[in-house]
């Protein structure tokens, strides 16, 4: 076949931006359709591994993306109750090893600079309050979008970057729903006002307990602290995966942790933050239907142990971004993609899975002695979408 005159997203999260934004360089003819009737990201941080930060460079994102996120020097591993340091990662050399730096930023700086790259090219390609519903082929092989206002659009290529709940990965794939893992998180930013004298504590910190985890970090060169709270509980109940939480409960929940854990807390002014139940599902068997694929979220959604769920997003992008600009035949793109993605994605998709079991073990002393960042984990951020073989 040959290459799609019009491809259409579905979703403007991290990985659908980043596609649209390297095929709007490459001068392709693409509309991103997204459900929100306004972009804007949670209030939350996100860690970068090299292998991200490498996928943002090859959108040509990387001195602004330096410019607006911090760079931790150390990440420290620390038992809850007695705050011992069980694991000091030096990140010093994070960037002459692996070809990147390790960063943190705030999400919706990191979604900003992707939809401005992409507005700044093709200022009519991200369509707001499009929700996909229903997704159909004709006789001649092009795709039908139906979306919730009853309005239809067409598209010779097809990609659902919609997330965890994925609309394109239920129409084209018929893949059951996804499974709630067990554990919450709890999400939220304190200013440094709010954190007064507490400020000037280090950088990057995770507190371990059997069932629970807290970690806290800087964003915005420190004009924030993120924290994420994460706990085993009963069971889900809400309808989707995202619900407001209350500061008080997760005060409760940790109220056992370290104080250098607690002060983020304490020093949280409002009464709500974000709650989140964690699902997960099996990585798609097939990547690829006909002219239709899915990426990020709604491909491989893991838990966030190891913090390369948005990581794999960009590195699916980009891959498939090249793959459609290096490749003329879109049915042989997509084939190279899916090849070029499958088995990668399996094997941080488990070793999230193991990685979680792990850091949050009965013994956190245990970590002291194996811990979860080793060679491996680590030499899982060498990879370099921009130049991987296709
Ligand atoms: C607590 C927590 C912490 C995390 N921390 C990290 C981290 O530090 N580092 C990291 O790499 N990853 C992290 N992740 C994972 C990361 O957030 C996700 O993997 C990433 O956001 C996935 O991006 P995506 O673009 O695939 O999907 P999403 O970000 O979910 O975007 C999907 C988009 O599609 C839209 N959409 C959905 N359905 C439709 C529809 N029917 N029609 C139109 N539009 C639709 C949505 O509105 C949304 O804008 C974390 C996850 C959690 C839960």
């Amino acid at each position: 076949m040959p290459a799609a005159d019009e491809i259409a997203i579905v979703g403007a999260g991290i990985g659908g931006l980043a596609l649209a934004l390297g095929l709007a360089r490459a001068g392709r003819n693409l509309r991103v359709y997204e459900q929100a009737p306004q972009l804007k990201e949670i209030g939350a941080g996100v860690s970068l591994s090299p292998n991200a930060v490498k996928g943002l460079r090859y959108l040509g994102l990387g001195e602004r993306l330096e410019a607006l996120a911090d760079e931790p020097p150390t990440q420290v591993t620390r038992h809850y109750a007695n705050g011992r340091v069980l694991v000091n990662f030096i990140r010093k050399r994070t960037r002459e090893q692996l070809g990147a730096p390790y960063l943190q930023a705030h999400r919706a700086d990191l979604h900003d600079l992707l939809r401005d790259g992409l507005a700044s090219l093709q200022p009519d390609a991200l369509v707001l309050d499009k929700e996909l519903t229903a997704v159909s082929d004709d006789a001649a092989g092009t795709y039908v979008l139906g979306f919730a206002d009853g309005s239809q659009a067409g598209a010779d290529l097809l990609v659902g970057a919609d997330g965890l709940k994925s609309t394109v990965r239920r129409e084209v794939f018929s893949e059951p729903e996804p499974e709630f893992s067990g554990f919450v998180a709890w999400r939220g930013l304190v200013t440094r006002d709010e954190l007064g004298a507490e400020q000037s504590r280090p950088g990057s910190m995770v507190f371990v307990a059997p069932g629970r985890m807290f970690v806290r970090y800087p964003v915005r060169q420190g004009a924030l602290q993120n924290f994420v709270a994460f706990s085993r509980v009963d069971g889900w109940t809400a309808e989707g995966w995202s619900q407001t939480g209350y500061i008080s409960t997760v005060r409760d929940v940790f109220a056992d942790f370290h104080d250098d854990a607690r002060v983020v807390l304490r020093a949280f002014s409002g009464e709500q933050c974000h709650k989140w139940g964690l699902f997960s599902r099996q990585p798609l068997p097939r990547w690829v239907r006909g002219r239709a694929t899915v990426l990020g979220d709604a491909a491989h959604p893991m838990l966030p142990w190891l913090g390369q769920g948005a990581a794999t997003a960009i590195e699916d992008a980009v891959i498939l971004c090249r793959a459609l600009i290096e490749f003329d035949d879109a049915d042989d793109a997509l084939r190279r993609y899916e090849n070029a993605r499958r088995g990668r994605v399996n094997v941080i998709h488990q070793a999230s899975l193991s990685g979680g079991k792990r850091l949050m073990q009965q013994d956190p002393d245990e970590l002291a002695r194996k811990p979860v960042v080793t060679e491996e984990t680590m030499g899982l951020s060498l990879y370099d979408p921009a130049t991987e073989a296709l």
